[in-house]
């Protein structure tokens, strides 16, 4: 029987490769190998397959390669991002010179771009591009002599010295989404609940997609334009609450389900009837989603009467040129609405901001700064605009001269932190990150701060909220000291 091995590669310990901002998380967070997990549980239908994530372990290339000669896979699925493409490749290349009858085929977003680049090296055999499941198990099924690498679609490999590109792969469809295992299964056959944390949720948590793809423009974002695409695609209610009733029963160390989709929200009817059956099931376990602003009051209103925790919210920025100008389709008008909306329904919000879009000056980081202290979100989030290949913002960037770099391995620091790869005539590469951090340090560490603890601690899940928020300072000023340690 084929034997496949699904590894998150090891680069710098507790590096997020699904991270939308992929780093080494200012606050500790670290996310699950979330779209690895989902292709280990189709794999695993049909193939004995191991799933190792080495930067949550720990783990470096010498325990990967021990690990993989004792295995003995006859494929090695391996996830690769933008800023550790080069490592990526070259742990490929290591493991096969130790293991040279393996098979390597690398996912993810890069696999999608740089296909040509990418098989240039030894160590990778095949790329597949985009959403990966079916692919991934298509292939292992060429190793069983099911198929022939030239029938299997959305990938490029190579034959002889020449590079193959097959034809593209169809997005799964709802009916697709319903029938892969529950991801929150393969987390307790193989990972570790408790290695994982996102500063905004209560610890342990899942992170689950009920839905893929988000129809939105918005110029920066990645994994509509690198990974998901486009296309709306969902889950259906009932499976998506039977495994949320799986998770009560079977992972009761759990305190909430984080809905990871691009933006849950978007259908307005399908999250009414998701909180309708929620309730009429009885469950309790909390949950917290990505949210779009725009979202109206009653809805909230209805997810917090279901045990919705919180909402991720993309503000992005304060400026209304600069919202037009990345496509965002909202307005600071609506922003304050939404804020308004949610704080009343009694929904915690992270606001998530990013310094550096097109249009940035000190002006428009002033009015983002303004819009903070006005609508004070419970949890403040601020990024550096970061260019990934495959998006909108990248070609501005570039065909503008805007870039400092082109090559995405250099995107974050020595600690894998990010650092601004962006500079404008207005607005220096320097001045982006010192504002982030300033903009960070100026919300926690402010007085006004502390009324927002409390709104946190005193509610449901207060001790859990407690503890929560101290290890989240204690991550955040760590990482602040380390920045003021001169990294930059
Ligand atoms: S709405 Fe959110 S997920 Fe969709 S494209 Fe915009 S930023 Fe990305």
């Amino acid at each position: 029987m084929t034997k496949v091995y699904v590894l998150n590669p090891p680069y710098i310990p507790h590096f997020g490769r699904a991270m939308r901002w992929q780093d080494t998380g200012r606050a500790g967070t670290l996310y699950y190998p979330i779209w690895l997990s989902y292709a280990t549980g189709v794999l695993e239908q049909e193939y004995e397959t191991r799933l190792v994530d080495a930067p949550a372990w720990g783990w470096d290339r010498k325990q990967v390669i021990e690990d993989v000669k004792k295995f003995e896979p006859d494929l090695i699925v391996m996830d690769s991002s933008f800023p550790s493409l080069n490592n990526d490749i070259s742990v490929a290349e290591e493991i096969k010179s130790n293991c040279p009858d393996v098979r390597i085929v690398l996912v993810g977003p890069p696999a999608s771009q740089f296909p040509d680049r990418i098989l240039q090296s030894n160590g990778i055999d095949i790329v597949a591009h985009w959403e990966y499941e079916s692919t991934v198990r298509e292939i292992a099924g060429v190793l069983d002599e099911k198929r022939e690498l030239e029938e299997i679609k959305g990938i490029s490999y190579k034959d002889g010295g020449r590079i193959v590109h097959n034809s593209s792969r169809e997005f799964t469809t709802p009916e697709d989404l319903d029938k892969i295992p529950f991801v929150s299964k393969i987390y307790k056959r193989h990972l570790n609940v408790r290695d994982y944390f996102l500063g905004n949720s209560l610890y342990p948590e899942v992170q689950i997609f009920t839905g893929r793809g988000c129809p939105f423009q918005c110029t920066f974002c990645s994994w509509p334009q690198t990974l998901m695409g486009r296309e709306y695609r969902v889950r259906s209610t009932s499976n998506i609450l039977d495994e949320m009733e799986w998770v009560q029963r079977n992972l009761p160390q759990v305190k909430e389900v984080f809905f990871e989709d691009d933006t849950f929200t978007l259908d307005k009817r399908r999250v009414n009837s998701l909180t309708k059956q929620y309730m009429e099931r009885g469950l309790s376990i909390a949950w917290a989603c990505n949210a779009r602003v725009g979202l109206d009051y009653d809805t909230m209103r209805r997810m917090k009467g279901a045990n919705c925790r919180l909402l991720i919210v993309g503000y992005e920025s304060g400026s209304n040129a600069i919202l037009k100008g990345i496509k965002k389709g909202i307005t600071i008008e609506e922003t304050r609405q939404f804020a308004q909306n949610a704080t009343k329904a009694g929904l915690l919000i992270n606001g998530d901001f990013i310094i550096g879009l097109p249009g940035e000056t000190k002006e428009t980081i002033e009015q983002t700064r303004r819009l903070i202290n006005e609508i004070k979100p419970d949890i403040l989030q601020v990024s550096v605009a970061s260019p990934f290949p495959g998006t909108e913002f990248y070609e501005w960037a570039r065909s503008n001269g805007y870039l400092i770099t082109d090559d995405p391995n250099e995107y974050l620091d020595e600690q894998g932190h990010q650092k601004a790869i962006i500079s404008y005539p207005e607005l220096s590469a320097e001045e982006i990150v010192k504002a982030v951090d300033e903009m960070l340090k100026g919300y926690y560490f402010s007085p006004e701060f502390v009324p927002i603890v409390l709104r946190q601690i005193f509610r449901r899940h207060g001790w859990h909220e407690l503890k929560r928020i101290w290890r989240l300072s204690w991550q955040f000023i760590k990482y602040i000291s380390s920045r003021n340690g001169g990294t930059q």
